[in-house]
């Protein structure tokens, strides 16, 4: 039977901005999101069962329908009303509920396999059409690389690559809730918003100082305040040499940016040595 095995990259967002909030309790973004070497690896395979089924290394994602992977799966088969039974292998690197958009990117993944696997010859746009039906952040994932991205994510308009850096993720071992997150922002929302524009111009610059400075997150001290390691990341990294520090989405992820690589391992291995963060990573920003 034919299989495909493929790589599903983590993101960051090097900026996080929400210009509102909508009716239906969605919130408008302003995000400036950027693909990251860290991930996952799936393997589908095709087979007569008529089912979808999944295995994963991960405890920590279920395995049964709920999982994202399985329901882009169905979505594919649904649409396309193809019988076929599919099988994934799910290992899992990116951290998972650390505002990295793991799910999506696994789900994305999937969508692209089975455009290969069911030999449906669907464009990247018509899988995001699909793809935005079942997450916000999907169609981004479905793309890869350094986009800015708008309305409820799914808005996204092509950005010039960061000029060459190292980064240093870390993903305290906490949980924290998206929607907790964002409704504790609408209670008390912030004054102190990140210069996207600014962040855009150093992009189109190639300037990874004028970059560094205007990285920032809106969300940041709402997590912070259930998660005091977001600011004690934040505070070690630039001590470390980081140009840049910050929470990625929702959080709690925090990486830096280092013009130094070894900086980043140096870093890298005073968090290690504390063996408080076991997901640890150094990384770099790719196309996807
Ligand atoms: P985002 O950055 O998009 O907010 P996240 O990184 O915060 O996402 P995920 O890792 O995508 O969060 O996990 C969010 C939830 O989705 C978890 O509760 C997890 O159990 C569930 N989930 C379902 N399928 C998957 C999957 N394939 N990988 C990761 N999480 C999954």
């Amino acid at each position: 039977m034919d299989t495909k095995t493929r790589r599903a990259y983590a993101k960051i967002n090097l900026a996080l901005d929400i210009t509102g909030r909508r009716a239906d309790g969605y919130h408008d973004l302003r995000t400036v999101m950027q693909t990251v070497d860290i991930c996952d690896t799936l393997s589908f395979s095709l087979n007569a069962s008529g089912t979808v089924s999944l295995r994963t290394d991960s405890e920590k994602i279920p395995s049964g329908p709920d999982n994202l992977v399985v329901r882009a799966v169905e979505l594919m088969r649904r649409t396309f009303d193809r019988k076929e039974g599919v099988h994934i292998d799910l290992t899992k690197e990116i951290p998972v509920a650390a505002g990295m958009a793991g799910g999506s990117t696994d789900a994305a993944c999937a969508m692209h396999a089975m455009n290969e696997l069911f030999a449906l010859g669907l464009s990247t746009e018509e899988l995001c059409a699909l793809g935005k039906t079942l997450g916000a952040d999907i169609p981004y994932c479905l793309h890869g690389g350094t986009y800015l991205a708008e309305g409820i994510g799914e808005i996204l308009t092509p950005l010039p690559a960061p000029p060459p850096c190292t980064l240093l993720v870390v993903k305290p071992d906490v949980f924290v809730s998206t929607q907790t997150v964002y409704r504790r922002y609408d209670a008390d929302p912030a004054t102190d918003h990140p210069d996207t524009d600014a962040l855009i111009r150093a992009l189109y610059d190639g300037d990874l100082r004028a970059l560094a400075a205007a990285v920032g997150n809106v969300l940041t001290d709402i997590t912070a305040a259930q998660v005091p390691a977001i600011t004690e990341l934040i505070d070690l990294m630039r001590n470390y040499g980081a140009i840049a520090s910050c929470m990625s989405g929702s959080g709690p992820s925090v990486f830096g940016i280092f013009e130094a690589e070894s900086d980043a391992v140096k870093a890298y291995h005073v968090l290690k040595g504390r063996r408080t963060f076991p997901s640890l990573f150094v990384s770099r920003m790719i196309q996807g």
